[in-house]
């Protein structure tokens, strides 16, 4: 090994996760990934390549390598494991994996896929790969969501939620599974008449057996409402409710709750912003700078609000559109593997000129509910 070398006989290393190997002549390689191609050649034809680089994509200690090739090779291999690690197409990597057998298989692609970012996420536990792909995926499965509005978005939200590894998801809604909701949304035929929230529970056992799921059982009406220990919080009823909006962006402020929504507009659909309490522009911030804009945005909230409150019914198609795309923006809250899409953002989607648009929200200084004076003032008289 070279005097300056960063690599020992006991380091375990494999090829990293995003790279597929593909066989081009008999010492040529290429790594290929959903976006590079690299190539591998060796000159010296007596050298075992093929049988390295398999020995590597399946995770081996460099003195078990060593002890695999003929003497001859030895000190090639380790130039070749020295060279690959620094260009980092191979990674050192932690004999005791942090996600169970069962997981790392039905996770696979999905981790493959995660191993083209890099983790900005601190794990209790040391992260196994440069890319922390793993630990994305472990950050994934403790997290905490809780979904309120369980109809056409917000059950897709769950499924997708519980199909990427979120174990711990909590759901609100107690309306009733009616035959429209069977069309597009998750629920079996069998469940019409059942409440939402007590039957998503057998649904999200059938997509995946980890997923933990529990009913929240009661309206989110004040602080105390809100599940201890969320990570997020999600509003995706299917019609906008500008006072539960409200209520939920208070509540959330109260309870330094992070929270994100959806909301279905008609002929456009909305997300976000995804709101960190007295850090982004808060549900508020938005709604002040929409009505100093818009002179009839008052009239539009007003006229909303009789919609809602009359169960006016003013159509909609028999689709979830945008629901994958809530999902995607959610899991890199949760994981920070890219920053959210609706950080200080909105992003709307209109459904007959496929126009999309991300509008930037700003926070407002004196916003009546995330203000600086709504920061609670140390009470020194207690
Ligand atoms: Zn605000």
């Amino acid at each position: 090994m070279t005097s300056n070398s960063n690599i020992q006989y006991s380091d375990k290393f494999q090829i990293h996760l995003r790279f597929q190997l593909v066989k081009v002549a008999k010492n040529e390689f290429r790594f290929v990934t959903i976006s590079e191609s690299i190539k591998i050649k060796i000159d010296n034809d007596s050298f075992p390549l093929e049988k390295v680089l398999m020995q590597l994509q399946k995770g081996i200690s460099l003195k078990s390598l060593l002890s695999s090739v003929p003497k001859l090779n030895q000190s090639e291999t380790i130039d070749v494991v020295e060279s690959l690690f620094k260009r980092r197409l191979i990674e050192k990597i932690n004999q005791n994996p942090t996600l169970s057998k069962n997981e790392l298989s039905l996770y696979d692609e999905q981790i493959r896929f995660f191993s083209n970012f890099y983790a900005s996420i601190q794990t209790d536990t040391s992260v196994q790969t440069e890319s922390g792909a793993y630990a994305i995926q472990k950050k994934i499965k403790h997290s905490k969501v809780c979904i309120i509005g369980l109809g056409k978005i917000g059950s897709k939200v769950a499924q997708g939620l519980s199909s990427i590894g979120v174990q711990k998801i909590i759901g609100s809604d107690f309306s009733k599974v009616t035959k429209s909701d069977t069309l597009h949304g998750v629920y079996h035929t069998s469940y019409i008449g059942k409440q939402k929230e007590s039957v998503l529970k057998n649904i999200l056992m059938q997509v995946n057996k980890n997923t933990k799921y529990s009913p929240l059982k009661k309206q989110i009406q004040n602080a105390s409402d809100i599940p201890k220990g969320i990570d997020l919080l999600v509003l995706c009823e299917d019609t906008f409710d500008p006072q539960q909006f409200d209520l939920i962006n208070q509540i959330c402020l109260e309870t330094n709750t992070t929270w994100v929504s959806y909301r279905n507009l008609g002929l456009k659909f909305e997300i976000g912003p995804t709101i960190y309490p007295f850090e982004t522009a808060c549900f508020k911030c938005y709604s002040l700078r929409k009505s100093g804009a818009m002179s009839s945005y008052d009239n539009y909230i007003a006229s909303q609000q009789n919609i809602v409150d009359n169960d006016i019914k003013i159509g909609s198609m028999n689709q979830s559109f945008g629901s994958d795309l809530l999902i995607m923006d959610i899991i890199k809250t949760l994981t920070n593997f890219s920053r959210s899409s609706t950080y200080n953002n909105i992003f709307s989607f209109n459904l007959i000129s496929f126009e999309s648009e991300n509008h930037p929200i700003l926070r407002i200084p004196r916003c009546p509910q995330c203000g600086a004076s709504n920061k609670k003032p140390l009470d020194i008289w207690q």
